[in-house]
């Protein structure tokens, strides 16, 4: 009696936990009504045009479209300096690749040190340690004579972009107004689907990074993706985290996607995303050798974990340049309908703002297919 009583004290608290986690917005989100200038909508949200047209990428702010998105920022006073502690605390809309990016840090130094397990397992409001800063930060006069090596671990990806520019890419080049939607986790016969048939809607071409156990299961769909002009990329066979695994098995699991994939639409990827963007440099070299290119990211619409429309605008919108490859999932999890609903706003509001839909391989000039 006692002990269930406890237990449903503790099931509130949990879901208390849970909903207080999940309806925390960091802007609002709001839908340009027919008559509507940047003036009204600023003066209504109390925020000036500035923030707004800063917050959005905008080049016209004179031209705004009705059903266009704007995000419109939350009041100044809740900025966090990201590097004033050793702490993180995970907002709304990050990812370990986001917050990565942001202070610098690899994501296996910071799956180490927070001793993440899996690499998806972030809630709001969770604090993160960061890993001391590195020596160069610190204006200590002394010198060390010998350089401390840095294991190659943690390379963060944003190094490894440098080291190798013409293997590993998060983004195309800024100066055409460009864009590529990717969409991972696929095929399934559900969302997939819905994708396609949002992007045929459209008239919008994406670039599908295929897991080759799902390909086995839907064939027909993968068939459809190709045939409506769109492009496959390889997302590995099982979604393994590559940089934990040999390099045996990584080439086991490309080399049979790649043979499921080119039994039905007769070719063979040469675009790789690596399952959660993480690779060493070892990872790098082995794939850029088996003639791939690496695509990752830089607009992360963290659609995998926050499964509403809103929400996914607010991840997604305000980190759109141009060059930009941004990140969804087309399959996976239990539903993939805020990715359907958010896509469809997403693209309306990018084209009226004079953004150009284009696959990977356009946006960065590579070959799609290997044959
Ligand atoms: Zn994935």
């Amino acid at each position: 009696m006692i002990n269930r009583f406890i237990k449903a004290i503790l099931y509130i608290f949990v879901l208390a936990f849970i909903l207080q986690g999940s309806g925390v917005y960091a802007a609002h989100v709001h839908r340009v009504q027919e008559g509507e200038t940047l003036a009204i909508i600023a003066q209504n949200y109390g925020v000036a045009i500035n923030e707004i047209v800063d917050k959005n990428n905008l080049i016209n702010p004179h031209t705004i479209f009705p059903q266009q998105v704007l995000i419109i920022p939350e009041n100044k006073n809740e900025t966090v300096d990201i590097r004033g502690g050793s702490t993180y605390t995970v907002a709304a809309g990050d990812s370990l690749f986001k917050i990565s990016a942001k202070i610098g840090v690899s994501m296996a130094a910071l799956a180490e040190q927070n001793s993440l397990n899996n690499m998806d397992l972030l809630y709001v409001g969770q604090v993160l340690q960061l890993p001391a800063l590195e020596a160069k930060e610190k204006p200590t006069p002394k010198p060390q004579p010998q350089p401390q090596p840095v294991p190659e671990h943690q390379y963060s990806i944003s190094q490894l972009v440098k080291m190798y520019s013409d293997t590993l890419y998060l983004k195309g080049s800024a100066d055409e107004r460009k864009v590529a939607l990717t969409f991972d986790d696929g095929p399934d016969d559900k969302y997939t689907e819905q994708v396609l048939d949002v992007l045929r809607e459209y008239n919008v071409p994406g670039t599908f990074f295929l897991l080759g156990n799902r390909v086995v299961e839907h064939t027909e769909v993968v068939d459809r993706i190709y045939r409506e002009g769109h492009v496959i990329g390889n997302h590995s066979w099982s979604h393994p985290n590559l940089s934990k695994e040999s390099e045996g098995r990584i080439y086991n699991e490309m080399v049979l996607t790649d043979m499921i994939i080119e039994s039905v639409i007769g070719k063979k990827p040469a675009l790789v995303r690596p399952p959660y963007g993480a690779v060493t440099k070892e990872n790098v070299e082995q794939l850029r050798d088996m003639n791939y290119k690496i695509i990752n990211w830089n607009v992360d619409s963290v659609d995998w974990r926050d499964r509403d429309v809103d929400q996914i605008l607010i991840n997604t919108l305000p980190d759109v340049k141009p060059g930009s490859i941004i990140l969804f999932h087309s399959a996976g999890g239990e539903s993939r309908a805020a990715t359907v609903d958010a896509l469809k706003e997403i693209i309306y509001t990018l084209r009226v703002q004079g953004y150009e839909f284009v696959t990977v391989d356009q946006l960065l000039s590579v070959p799609a297919y290997q044959n």
